[in-house]
């Protein structure tokens, strides 16, 4: 090398660590024409480099190879690099010289060594970082991950100071399973593939989506594109097989945040509030997209601190019975009660609307449904201990309760460690959606019947309803849910009115009682005798009443039938 040759490859060199060390604005450009110039100082033909992601990769040949530069006439290898890096991954470099050339001197060959060595372990610190970035923000399957979401939205924050002109959104794929259950995995991920890619589409250059986990993901983008994203949330067929033949209908429960200018600014607060959202959506069909409103957050909170007083709640006997007479409408006879739960905290009267689906969700409704029946026996006992006139009293028992196998034995140890007879106990059970739930749910019932308790099937009428319900399993009462009760304006032409009377001569063909809910008014009432619909639960009657109350009301005796 002459002088002005050592000059040169000087100012080359450093021009190409320049380009290496200023990482924030590494211009690709420069790097490659520096590292053009260099291989044309040292007369090279080619530079090769190889990239295995393990050390069995290379063995069998699974690689990455990138030709650097290549004048076309490779001949023979004048220098070679193979390094292990800590990620266990290899990278060989490999730089060629064509026979032609003059070879290279001692001096040259020094210089190059060095110029390869430092290549060599900025591409293996390179490689590591992006290993790192797939390790950390992509999942298994390629998807942005969650932590990607909350960069990407930190990234927003810092450039433009509010994500006001996004929203954020939650989705949860509805019968995502179904998919898998039916058309196979391989399906079902492809299905979610090409669901992602409609989203991606949709959302835009300036917006995200990525997966949260199975079939949830999570997005934001700008509001101007709100209604293409809200399109594909409400259901759109995808293809699901590789041939491009067969296409499901995948459809979102979605729970969306419009940023407001006044927004709380982390990225947390955003995914807390879209998921809470989700949740909500997800819990009712009806309702498959929900905007998030501050209220939710409250909600969320108050749902926390009942999980959270729960089990001390309990402890203290803050839960009490409340009866609700049924009556015969003819007599006047209360010929029976249900048990309603009542949680007595700090002074106020908590209705079971507010605890008992937050209890459903955690399964800790069961312990409430154990305590409950508890009380009742004990109260029964009393009462017949006391010589009173005592009447069937019903309880309720979760769905949650269905897949208990010991479920008989645990009411049984209840009821017999109490001595309560068990004609005196009913059994209140809902109807489930689900093929699993109704075999549950006949396995329960018959088992309950064995043993001699009543079993009533509850709310019958709303949510799902099946005629399968009542032919296969040998209820002994039907309670028919207030929304089968005809108002008293309703025509006795509606639907409804016709419906009910239906009902109830079926449950009679069937040899079923039949009690219907609701009833408030004494036009109610005359509908009732109207279709022959002996028994009545309701306000007309009396609301539930505190034990105290229920005993004065038993000692009373009958309603008056004129009421
Ligand atoms: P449910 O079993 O269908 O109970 C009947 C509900 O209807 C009761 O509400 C009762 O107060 C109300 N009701 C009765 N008559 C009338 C009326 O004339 N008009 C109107 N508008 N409502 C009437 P409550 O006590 O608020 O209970 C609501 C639900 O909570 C119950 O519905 C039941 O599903 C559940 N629940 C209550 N206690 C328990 C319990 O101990 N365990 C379980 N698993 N669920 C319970
Ligand atoms: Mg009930
Ligand atoms: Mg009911």
């Amino acid at each position: 090398m002459d002088q002005s040759d050592i000059r040169e490859f000087h100012i080359l060199f450093e021009r190409m660590l320049r380009c290496m060390t200023d990482s924030e604005h590494f211009d690709r450009e420069k790097f490659v024409q520096a590292l053009e110039e260099l291989a044309a100082l040292f007369r090279l033909s080619k530079g090769v480099t190889e990239f295995y992601r393990t050390e069995r990769a290379e063995k069998d040949g699974e690689g990455e190879i990138m030709i650097d530069y290549d004048l076309g006439k490779k001949d023979h290898p004048v220098l070679s690099y193979r390094i292990l890096s800590k990620s266990k991954s290899v990278i060989i470099s490999t730089l060629y010289m064509a026979d032609d050339e003059k070879p290279l001197e001692e001096e040259e060959l020094e210089k190059l060594d060095l110029i390869l060595n430092v290549l060599v372990n900025f591409i293996a610190r390179n490689r590591f970082e992006a290993s790192l970035e797939r390790l950390g923000y992509y999942d298994d399957n390629g998807y942005p991950n969650i932590r990607y979401y909350m960069r990407y939205l930190e990234s927003l924050i810092a450039e433009e100071g509010t994500l006001s002109g996004y929203t954020a959104a939650c989705i949860n794929l509805r019968h995502f399973s179904a998919v898998n259950q039916e058309y196979g995995r391989k399906a079902g991920n492809l299905a979610l593939r090409n669901y992602y890619d409609e989203l991606a589409d949709a959302a835009g250059n300036d917006g995200v989506v990525c997966r949260m986990g199975g079939d949830n993901l999570v997005l934001a983008f700008r509001k101007i594109l709100t209604e293409k994203v809200m399109r594909i949330l409400s259901g759109i067929p995808v293809i699901c097989d590789p041939e491009g033949n067969k296409r499901v209908l995948v459809y979102a429960s979605a729970g969306v945040f419009n940023i407001p200018k006044d927004a709380p600014a982390g990225a947390g607060d955003i995914v807390s509030r879209i998921y809470t959202a989700m949740l909500t959506a997800k819990q009712n069909p009806e309702t498959p997209v929900v905007y998030y409103d501050e209220k939710m957050l409250s909600e969320r909170d108050k749902e926390a601190e009942v999980n959270l007083l729960f089990p001390k709640a309990i402890e203290n006997n803050e839960f009490k019975v409340f009866y609700q007479p049924k009556v015969d409408i003819e007599s006047g006879r209360i010929v029976g009660a249900e048990a309603l739960c009542r949680w007595f905290r700090g002074g106020n009267i908590v209705p079971p609307g507010d605890f008992i689906p937050v209890l459903e969700r955690t399964s800790e409704i069961c312990r409430l449904d154990f305590h409950m029946l508890e009380l009742v026996c004990r109260d029964l006992r009393r009462w017949l201990d006391e010589g009173r006139q005592t009447v069937r009293v019903s309880v309720n028992l979760s769905r949650k309760h269905l897949s208990d196998a010991d479920l008989k034995d645990h009411i049984l140890e209840i009821i017999d460690r109490n001595k309560v007879p068990h004609q005196s106990i009913e059994i209140e059970l809902t109807e489930t959606g689900t093929e699993v739930g109704f075999q549950s749910l006949k396995r329960v019932a018959e088992e309950l019947q064995e043993n001699g308790f009543c079993v009533s099937v509850d709310d019958f009428g709303m949510g799902y309803s099946s005629l399968n319900l009542i032919r296969e399993i040998p209820w002994n009462v039907l309670k028919i849910d207030r929304c089968f009760l005809p108002t008293d304006d309703e025509p006795e032409s509606s639907i409804t009115s016709r419906m009910y009377g239906h009902v109830i001569s079926m449950a009679h063909d069937l040899g079923l009682e039949c009690v219907t809910e609701g009833v408030e008014t004494s036009k109610q009432v005359e509908i009732l005798r109207k279709n022959n619909c002996r028994f009545a639960q309701g306000y007309f009657y009396d609301k539930p009443l505190s034990v105290e109350e229920f005993e004065d009301r038993l000692n009373r005796g009958n309603y008056s039938i004129s009421k």
